[in-house]
């Protein structure tokens, strides 16, 4: 019934004119009638990006915001500055973020509800590192995180999680397909337990090392809406490709 979002975390990578082609050549790759398509270039490149998707259905997005929408905080950017260059999802709470920049759950959860309010879809990140896994801890931690990160109208603007285990990101490592299958059960039960039906239809994608070879394996588990994609994200005929395991 959900249907599926490929996204594309490009993080800090690329020049401004490989963002250009790598966008161009994503908006002209993708197949009709495929998973949602969305990027997520730094935010120097987030116009001309725009202007690369001009036409094409592949949504554009950016990878963090500031929680206010205007004032003094020198470098950040804030929600409406997103959206006047055509962002429509905001990546909040990556692990990356929560550890360069100590973002607690309170603060993406604030970020959450600057996005929701400008009528931007928040894509929050959750995960756990591989000692929280180790001691058997890795669900508490997620429904721990997705408790404190999604702010109470999350689930009526279609809100997206995305399951990111930390060891597994950059890594050439992933969950077993039973502990991603796990995961995003238990995922989904939080969702339902918080928001009812309307966390039946949320989008959860997984992260973490997603590449053409075990996409259409991870894709097919239950309770798996999409993925969310670094590494392969830079090349357009990888980011494809996965989008063509859905
Ligand atoms: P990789 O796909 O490079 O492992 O990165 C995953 C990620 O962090 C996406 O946000």
């Amino acid at each position: 019934g959900v249907r599926p979002l490929i996204a594309g975390n490009w993080k800090m990578h690329g020049s401004l004119s490989e963002a250009r082609s790598l966008a161009g050549a994503v908006a002209q790759g993708k197949a009709q009638g495929q998973a949602d398509l969305l990027v997520c270039p730094p935010y120097p490149y987030l116009l001309p990006v725009q202007g690369a998707l001009a036409g094409s259905d592949v949504a554009l997005g950016a990878q963090d915001c500031h929680a206010a929408a205007k004032g003094a905080h020198t470098g950040d950017v804030s929600v409406p500055m997103l959206k006047d260059c055509g962002a429509r999802f905001v990546i909040l709470g990556h692990s990356e973020r929560r550890a360069d920049h100590g973002e607690s759950d309170a603060a993406v959860r604030a970020k959450a509800e600057a996005v929701l309010g400008e009528g931007l879809v928040p894509v929050v990140c959750v995960g756990e590192s591989e000692a929280q896994r180790v001691a058997g801890e890795a669900e508490a931690v997620v429904a721990g995180q997705l408790a404190g990160s999604l702010p109470d109208g999350f689930a009526a603007a279609g809100g997206v999680v995305a399951y990111e285990p930390v060891w597994a990101i950059g890594t050439g490592r992933t969950p077993t397909e039973a502990d991603i299958a796990a995961m995003h059960a238990r995922i989904r039960a939080e969702l339902v337990g918080r928001f009812g039906a309307a966390g039946e239809t949320l989008r959860i994608l997984y992260g973490g090392s997603v590449k053409p070879g075990n996409a259409k394996a991870i894709l097919a588990l239950p309770h798996v809406d999409g993925a969310l994609v670094g590494g392969a994200s830079l090349v357009a005929e990888d980011f494809l490709a996965i989008a063509s395991a859905v």
